[in-house]
């Protein structure tokens, strides 16, 4: 009797058993997908972990449909990271599985199958059930997997439409088309055949009788000038036409003479060439130390924090290791929090790297990420260096090297829904052990826990404290919005010292960035006059104001007061509840400002397939003034002609009822005011805020990262958390109040009686139902001392007893370790 042992793409923690043929029992390998039967009548795609002579006790063993693979597809050390991420994240393996592999490696019995759009299909290269699927398309619109097991009258189907998929014939439905193609930028040079002097005053000659055509060139030549010690930009058309007043006719009438060329850039490229001459990279004196730094560090220890101030060239030094590593051909993973910030590191890496990077990432189609799967399984010379966001730590690596997770501190490296909620970043560094790789953890603002494990010495610790090129850090001036209000100096939401910048940004041509968070949303009160929020006593974080029952509540404790009708701290009756959003920040700019471009980037605007990339290259390309957006504008984004930065509002970020409130605070604001001046010129950033005195406020404004380290660290170990306390937050969520109301209390109450260890809750959060469903969360602290894999298995088991109870069973229970 022979057996393989599988996963199913589902939410199960279990693996199953099936029977094979002695034949097949030869042939399969751990790694290899098989197409199975599960349930009454459907199919998955599940994947050999295990081949054994072991008969199943509890249940008879299924046969299996067929193998899809003909080499393993996935590798043991995955197989082997993707146990440890389910139960370290406490979640099932098989979601571990389906959130791993590209989705059209998972065909199943419900997927969706449509015939790709537009395209010429040659049917005599077609097989015969190839052509029966095809033709059966030519009728429908979509068939699912069963409908072709219907067509082709058999169940071993898969393969018939993998080799579909493969030769672009078929799509799965879910799939995303079009691949986002960077904007092209218009430049002009003088035509070659005037660069020498003779050819000047040939040119000269040319242009004796056209005096606008003349006046154009003379101010190309005065650009080009200048621009050459400013670092030699091109001149785009459109900067031209602008600085000699001139028109695009002008412009054309001077291409089609010979005088001038055009000819078309990606934005990206041209910065890059601009800066880095013949490819050859040069680190700076401080690059250079710290890049040694890391070296050294790497000798004996796996994990490196980079620390390098916003524009310090933390790039580059990431492209010299990636050299080095490269040099001893192992793979090397360069991790990004979002992949809308590849589009510009993309173009930095490939200047250097050419075809050895590729790109990955869940939203590209699945051709294309079956390719980077295939590229990498193969440890092919095309993806040596992949960039990606969280999910390319998936990959079927064969002997990673190296893996940089840049902008480390970023929350979404941490999956939130659905399952499993891992953190990229740490779940990065388990993989890199199995590798025997190395990992190098860069930020201008660490997080607590990565800088508490460099500080304790688990991990080496690299800082640099001055930008690239001796540009100097931004000038940051805050403004007290008390005494504004008091003194009638707002228009709207601007102080006159903002209004004030940013005219005298404009006058000269460069760009403003205005930062308003989206969580001013999160409704707490505050006090007009004073701008106290009530903060809850016991956990350091404000208390958020619940409408329906007039309440103001901390969601850590639980602790409830009713909403006040004075402030505490200064006795005014003028309390609001009211945020602002972005929305509105943009409908008085256009009052304040009507004759600048003002564009806005927040959820709302980058809905679109690629909308933050269309903002992003619009504003680089300088077609608009001012940018007001989100958060969203605090990723590393490198604008090299932004001079001013404002922050709204800094105080609704602060307030924020969230124990990281304060970090997020001085990484956002410190990361916004990093866009600012990342060239020659100082850069300025105007904070508004209520609490000019407030120490996370005066960290920002002296750049002061320690002094908000060893704050933020005292207050969590007061009021355990990370990094003294694990945190896992468990979600019920159930249709029906009073049974969760009981649920939530008797899972509670079971586990404060049996974990030896904080238990919060059960809370009501701020959004207590979400589609009809209530929530209650329950909070456990995990104190240093208390190891983590038992008190995860206490956890397991009473959530068993939970489920066993009838009345119970209903109640989703959602775990989330080290929730952030
Ligand atoms: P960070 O990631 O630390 O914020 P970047 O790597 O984006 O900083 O560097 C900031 C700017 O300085 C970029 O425009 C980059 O091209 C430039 N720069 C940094 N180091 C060098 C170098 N060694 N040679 C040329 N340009 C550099
Ligand atoms: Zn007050
Ligand atoms: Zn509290």
């Amino acid at each position: 009797m022979y057996f393989v042992e599988v996963i199913l793409p589902l939410s199960l923690a279990k693996t199953f058993t099936y029977s094979v043929s002695e034949a097949e029992f030869e042939y399969i390998k751990k790694g290899m997908r098989v197409a199975v039967p599960f349930g009454k009548s459907k199919i998955y795609t599940a994947l050999v972990i295990e081949i054994h002579q072991n008969k199943p006790a509890l249940y008879e063993a299924k046969e299996i449909h067929e193998i899809l693979d003909e080499k393993p597809i996935v590798t043991e050390i995955q197989i082997m990271h993707w146990h440890w991420i389910a139960s370290y994240y406490m979640s099932a393996i098989g979601d571990v599985y389906r959130s791993a592999m590209p989705s059209a490696l998972l065909l199943e019995s419900e997927t969706l199958i449509s015939q790709k759009s537009e395209i010429f299909v040659d049917t005599s290269l077609l097989s015969d059930d190839e052509f029966l699927v095809y033709e059966a398309l030519q009728q429908q619109n979509s068939l699912k997997v069963q409908d072709i097991i219907a067509i082709l009258n058999k169940k071993n189907i898969f393969p018939v439409i993998q080799k579909l998929v493969d030769k672009n014939i078929l799509v799965l439905q879910e799939e995303i088309q079009e691949n986002y193609k960077p904007k092209l930028v218009r430049y002009v040079r003088l035509h070659s055949k005037y660069e020498t002097d003779q050819g000047l005053g040939a040119l000269l000659e040319i242009l004796k009788n056209a005096n606008k055509q003349k006046e154009i060139v003379m101010r190309y030549f005065q650009l080009c000038a200048t621009e050459k010690t400013q670092g030699s930009k091109p001149i785009t058309v459109k900067k031209l036409i602008e600085e000699a007043n001139s028109s695009s006719a002008i412009i054309k009438a001077l291409i089609e003479k010979e005088v001038f060329e055009d000819y078309f850039l990606q934005e990206d490229r041209v910065n890059f060439n601009g800066k880095i001459k013949d490819g050859e990279l040069r680190l700076s004196g401080e690059q250079q130390i710290a890049f040694e730094e890391i070296k050294e560090s790497f000798s004996h220890k796996e994990v490196c924090l980079l620390h390098g101030v916003t524009s310090s060239g933390k790039t580059e030094i990431y492209i010299k290791l990636i050299e080095e590593y490269l040099a001893t051909g192992k793979q090397i993973l360069y991790l990004l929090p979002e992949i809308a910030l590849t589009t510009q590191l993309v173009g930095r890496l490939r200047a250097y790297f050419g075809n050895k990077v590729a790109v990955f990432h869940s939203k590209y189609n699945n051709n294309e990420r079956i390719e980077v799967w295939n590229q990498v399984l193969q440890n092919s010379e095309k993806s040596q260096v992949v960039m990606g966001a969280r999910s390319a730590l998936f990959l079927p690596f064969h002997d990673l090297g190296f893996i940089i997770v840049d902008e480390e501190h970023e929350q979404t490296f941490k999956q939130a829904d659905p399952a499993p909620r891992y953190h990229a970043r740490d779940a990065a560094i388990v993989l890199a052990n199995s590798h025997k790789a190395k990992v190098l953890l860069g930020s201008a603002t660490p997080s607590i826990e990565t800088y508490f494990n460099a500080k304790s010495d688990k991990f080496g610790l690299v800082e640099i404290f001055k930008r690239y090129g001796n540009v100097m850090m931004p000038n940051i001036e805050l403004v007290d919005l008390k005494d504004k209000y008091f003194r009638k100096k707002m228009t709207g939401h601007f102080s006159d010292v903002l209004i004030e910048e940013i005219t005298k940004a404009l006058t000269l041509g460069e760009q403003v960035i205005l930062f308003q968070n989206r969580r001013g949303y999160s409704p707490v009160v505050e006090c007009i006059t004073c701008g106290h929020v009530p903060q809850c006593q016991q956990c350091d974080v404000s208390l958020t104001y619940h409408k329906h029952k007039n309440q103001l509540r901390c969601h850590y404790c639980g602790y409830t007061m009713a909403k006040p009708t004075h402030c505490h701290a200064c006795s005014s009756v003028d309390l609001t509840t009211k945020g602002f959003g972005t929305e509105q920040i943009e409908q008085e700019l256009l009052t304040i400002f009507p004759n600048s471009k003002i564009g806005r980037m927040d959820q709302d605007t980058t809905r679109g397939k690629f909308g933050f990339e269309k903002i992003i290259d619009s504003f680089k390309n300088r077609e608009m003034d001012i940018l007001v957006g989100t958060q969203m504008l605090a990723k590393g984004l490198d604008f090299d002609n932004v001079s001013l930065v404002g922050i709204m509002n800094a105080d609704n970020m602060l307030y924020h009822p969230d124990f990281r409130a304060f970090e997020r605070s001085f990484q956002m604001m410190t990361q916004v005011a990093g866009r600012a001046g990342r060239s020659e010129k100082q850069g300025k950033v105007i904070v508004q805020t209520y609490n000019p005195n407030h120490n996370t406020i005066q960290q920002v404004t002296n750049n002061d990262y320690l002094g908000m380290y060893n704050e933020q660290l005292y207050d969590r170990q007061i009021y355990k958390y990370p990094p003294y306390f694990r945190i896992i937050k468990l979600t019920l969520k159930q249709r029906d109040f009073d049974k969760l109301k009981k649920g939530s209390m008797w899972l509670y109450q079971v586990m404060s009686q049996n974990l030896v260890m904080p238990v919060l809750g059960p809370e009501e959060p701020a959004i207590s139902r979400i589609r009809n469903e209530y929530i209650r969360t329950i909070i456990v602290k995990i104190p240093q001392n208390v190891s983590i894999g038992n008190t995860k298995k206490t956890i397991q088991k009473m959530l068993n007893s939970f489920e066993a109870v009838a009345q119970f069973r209903a109640i989703k229970v959602i775990l989330n370790v080290d929730f952030y």
